[in-house]
């Protein structure tokens, strides 16, 4: 199956689509993620990114897309994906609906999440990563600590906090971004009838985890 996950900042993206991936084996597909790992590793690549990420702005789709589409031709995705992070205008979701169209391949499911503003705020704030580019887990300091203080559970690395997280102009723009251009693909998704819309928040006990079981039961259900 192919997944789109869309949903602002700090709804649970990556918490959703890393347990949906762990469970299917469809590798989860994070821009951000990739970005971050070119950016560590020091890539052209990622000095190119890193200029726009730092400050909260989109990547260039020149940039962004055929790193999407360089991606998707790896032989993990026959079975299915779950992009996260991507697409995140309607420009990069017509290119991407290209890029499939080649594969004779459509998208079959769009998660979207929401949450209350102000709870995703203080989630990003009080969001910390794994420092292991190759594990990649998160955690929240409120609502998902670790076990132990600044460590990661599962592999023992030290968390830590992303740079465009701890500043609040960055986030800003960010969920500006957000509400501006990545928005409006609901309704684009919404069109070809494959959006799933799932709140997420403490407000009404319903958290990441359970929105993942939830969807994980009706895909095996199907
Ligand atoms: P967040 O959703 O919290 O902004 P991500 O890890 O998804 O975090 O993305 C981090 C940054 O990487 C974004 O702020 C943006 O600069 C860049 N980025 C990620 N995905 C895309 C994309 N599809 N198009 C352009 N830039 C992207
Ligand atoms: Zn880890």
């Amino acid at each position: 199956m192919n997944i789109i996950m869309m949903g602002a900042q700090g709804t649970g993206k990556g918490t959703v689509a890393g347990i949906i991936s762990e469970k299917t084996g469809w590798p989860q597909i994070s821009t951000g993620d990739i970005f971050r790992k070119n950016i560590e590793e020091k890539t052209e690549l990622g000095e190119k990114a890193n200029t726009y990420i730092a400050k909260g702005e989109l990547v260039p789709d020149e940039i962004t897309v055929p790193m999407v589409a360089n991606r998707l031709n790896e032989k993990d995705t026959l079975d299915g994906f779950i992009l996260d992070g991507f697409p995140r205008t309607i420009e990069q979701a017509q290119k991407l609906d290209d890029i499939l169209k080649e594969k004779n391949k459509k998208i079959d499911m769009v998660i979207n999440l929401t949450t209350p503003r102000d709870e995703t705020i203080k989630r990003i704030l009080t969001r910390r990563v794994c420092s292991n580019q190759e594990c990649k887990a998160t955690y929240n300091l409120v609502m998902n600590p670790p076990k132990v203080e600044g460590i990661c559970d599962k592999c023992g690395a030290n968390l830590v906090q992303r740079k465009d997280d701890s500043s609040e102009e960055a986030i800003n723009k960010r969920l500006e971004i957000y509400d501006k251009q990545t928005r409006p693909l609901v309704d684009y998704y919404q069109e070809k009838g494959v959006v799933r819309t799932e709140e997420v928040s403490t407000r009404i006990n319903r958290l990441g985890i359970d929105v993942a079981t939830d969807i994980l039961n009706d895909i095996k259900g199907e």
